[in-house]
């Protein structure tokens, strides 16, 4: 396991107010957190690397090694257990450990937790040991009760434990104490000369026989835990020891009981915290994994085959942004509830955080095919219910959802990846324009490893500098007037890469930010090499820049950063934006390309006409320029809408004062058709390819 913890889980063991170990199972403790360095006096720093066996007497931490192994070997969920642990200037105290074990994301056991309560307090008041010895413990019936009375009355009328002394013969109570009576609602009167089983304070059968088997040694039993019934019928999580004593002359069972309700809630709540999704209640991530282990299991041993349908709500950022998080958070609780409308009671439904939720459909068949017919139908069911309108505070909001769904029960398949594949396939539907139902297919899994791998080779793309730019010549009436600056990835082993191949994926990972830096320091200095001499100081360079890019709160920063450091003219840099990055925002957008402008920068639109641009926002940029887009030039010949569209485009420049280029210009025709509309400036394979920088120069 990783030794460091999570963000969260650091929090999590500072915030606790009991002490949080983390340790393996041979008793190595991993971290801790303040709270319980406090309990055992060490210093922080130190009790990393301890064993448990070093702060534990012997038998003690024999008993904490045994617990912790069979957690490990999953003999055991959840345990708790009472030991002396011994503090650094070699004073003991008891604790309290409730341990449990951690599972990775795989479902394998990654270590153990404990909770450490210091007990000291209760154990030197209120242990059956001390309050028995006080009562003549056996085997000791010499000792006169008398003797001791007055001690023995104060501690047992004190006690905040209820104590419960009942004969051994018959079961009959002899006597009780203020805290009992209290604790179950009895009068003494009521108590005194019947049995517990008279009294129903056990609410478990099971729990009494658990009891009279502990009881069957001679040493008695400690801590317990049952569920009790009070006199007015409420049923409560009681902690019970008991021993035997003499008492009155008579053997007897002296119990001790402790309402531990409390105590219990507050575990279950930490449980919850653990296992559950606090918003919606559902489980979260890692209980999800938990039963997913299980599933898999089950399938190795039935061959019954499950499904895993992964839902993601449509739009939902967007509604969080506009309705407030409050209403969002409303918007799932509901989406919550009628997912588990649509599934059986021994089905999971769980949260996986955000908008996305997971639904694990167990033993469906042993069929594929008919595991995932019924996977169809309740997918049909959920992306039904959720395409109700919802009714939130008096609002009426509407969302949809999208759906990737996976059968599986094979051998060797892990958690992770099931989880993974249902994932892929729920982006398969969100592509497939959302509201809709995908299946895992295998062939998604290769384009996915693809992806992966082409990532990593990004990545060490960057950091090896395998990157050049070409420039692909623009002309204005047979003159060059500059460049537009393309991106070429050199892969050691695929060659040259173009950038539609990898643009998009470091777009979607954001190394497009660390990729535009460089190209436009790239094209800024060679803006400045080309200033200095005659013949190149009017060429300008347009740098393509990703609306991602753009929407950085920085861009503009380091467009005049990289304008600053190079030298280069800003007026012959010209950023080419595209129409899509006007769908949102388109405030923040105007406002960038103004402040850049302010400092000589200029601006081109491209896929201008395929987008929705509104002509309202459009009067309102900053442009110089507009391109014609390829795919009109490449039709314009042909299809006569093409050239409507180039037409439009050139008359929609020459009255907003823009200048205008026809990109992808490949033939001579296509030329003169757009210089007749009065487009002269072209770029296009007709005048030259891309061209890595020694050629360009050249020509
Ligand atoms: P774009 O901005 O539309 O770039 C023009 C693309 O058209 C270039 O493809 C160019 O090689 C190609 N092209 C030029 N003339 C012709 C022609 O006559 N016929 C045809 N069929 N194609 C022609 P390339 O270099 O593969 O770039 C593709 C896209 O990748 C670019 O489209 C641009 O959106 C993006 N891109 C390229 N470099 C960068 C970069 O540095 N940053 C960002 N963000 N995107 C880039």
């Amino acid at each position: 396991m990783s030794d460091k913890p999570t963000v969260e889980t650091h929090r999590f063991l500072e915030q606790a107010t009991v002490g949080i170990v983390h340790a393996t199972p041979e008793g190595h403790i991993l971290r801790c957190n303040a709270e319980f360095a406090e309990i055992i006096g060490y210093p922080r720093e130190e009790v990393r690397g301890l064993m448990f066996q070093e702060i534990t007497p012997d038998e003690d931490g024999a008993q904490c090694i045994t617990a912790f192994q069979k957690l490990w070997n999953g003999a055991m969920d959840a345990l708790s257990l009472e030991i002396r642990l011994i503090r650094k200037d070699g004073t003991r105290t008891w604790a309290k450990l409730t341990v449990s074990l951690l599972r990775d994301r795989e479902g394998w056991p990654s270590h153990l937790l404990a909770h450490v309560e210091d007990v000291s307090n209760r154990k030197k008041l209120e242990t059956p040991e001390a309050i028995a010895a006080e009562v003549a413990v056996v085997p000791a019936p010499a000792q006169p009760i008398a003797a001791k009375e007055d001690r023995y009355r104060s501690t047992f009328e004190t006690s905040p434990d209820g104590v419960l002394i009942a004969r051994t013969a018959d079961g009959r109570i002899l006597d009780t104490n203020p805290a009992f009576l209290e604790m179950m609602g009895f009068t003494r009167e009521g108590v005194i000369g019947r049995t517990s089983l008279e009294l129903g304070i056990w609410a478990d059968d099971g729990d009494r026989l658990k009891i009279s088997e502990a009881l069957e040694g001679d040493s008695g039993c400690r801590n317990l835990e049952i569920r009790m019934r009070r006199k007015n019928g409420e049923v409560f999580w009681g902690q019970l020891s008991a021993s035997f004593a003499e008492f009155q002359g008579e053997p007897c069972v002296i119990s001790y009981i402790r309402d531990v309700s409390e105590a219990k809630a507050d575990e279950e709540k930490i449980r919850n915290l653990a296992f559950y999704d606090t918003l919606t209640g559902l489980p979260n991530r890692r209980l999800l994994y938990e039963r997913l282990r299980q599933a898999l299991l089950s399938s190795i041993r039935s061959g019954s085959k499950h499904a895993l349908l992964f839902v993601d709500l449509d739009g939902f950022k967007s509604l969080n942004d506009t309705l407030g998080h409050h209403i969002g958070d409303l918007l799932l609780q509901e989406t919550a509830r009628r997912i588990q409308g649509c599934v059986r009671e021994v089905d999971t439904v769980a949260r996986l955080g955000g908008d996305e939720f997971v639904i694990v459909l167990e033993d469906l068949s042993q069929t594929p095919e008919i595991a995932a017919a019924h996977a169809r139908t309740v997918g049909g069911k959920i992306l039904a219910v959720i395409d109700q309108p919802f009714l939130l505070e008096g609002r009426e909001c509407h969302t949809t959802s999208s759906m990737g769904i996976t059968v599986f029960g094979n051998q060797n398949e892990s958690a992770n990846e099931v989880l993974q594949q249902a994932d892929i396939a729920m982006y398969q539907a969100k592509a497939a324009g959302r509201n809709a139902m995908f299946f895992f297919a295998p062939a998604l899994q290769a384009s996915v490893n693809a992806r992966v791998a082409l990532e990593r080779d990004l990545r060490e793309a960057i950091r090896e500098n395998q990157f050049s730019l070409y420039y692909q010549p623009q002309l204005d009436r047979g003159l060059l007037t500059g460049a537009e600056a393309l991106i070429r990835w050199k892969h050691p082993e695929r060659g040259l890469v173009k950038p539609e191949e990898f643009v998009p994926l470091a777009e979607e990972t954001g190394l497009i930010f660390q990729l535009g830096t460089w190209v436009l320091e790239t094209a800024c200095t060679q803006l400045a090499a080309w200033a200095n001499r005659k013949e190149g100081a009017h060429l300008t360079i347009a740098v393509n820049v990703s609306a991602r890019e753009f929407r950085q709160a920085r861009f503009v920063d380091h467009v005049l950063a990289a304008l600053d450091r190079t030298g280069a003219n800003p007026n012959n840099l010209k950023i080419e934006l595209s129409e899509n990055m006007f769908g949102e925002n388109v405030e923040d957008v105007i406002a960038k390309m103004n402040k850049l402008k302010s400092h000589g920068v200029r601006f081109s639109l491209e896929d201008f006409g395929t987008g929705y641009s509104s002509m309202t926002y459009l009067k309102r940029l900053p442009l110089d320029q507009i391109k014609i887009d390829r795919a009109f030039v490449g039709e314009i010949l042909r299809d006569p809408i093409s050239g409507a569209v180039a037409q439009a485009i050139i008359s929609f420049g020459k009255a907003m004062g823009l200048s205008v280029i026809a990109e992808g210009v490949e033939t001579e025709e296509q030329r003169a058709f757009l210089a007749k509309l009065g487009c002269h400036s072209f770029q296009g394979f007709l005048f030259s390819h891309p061209l890595p920088l020694g050629e360009f120069s050249e020509n």
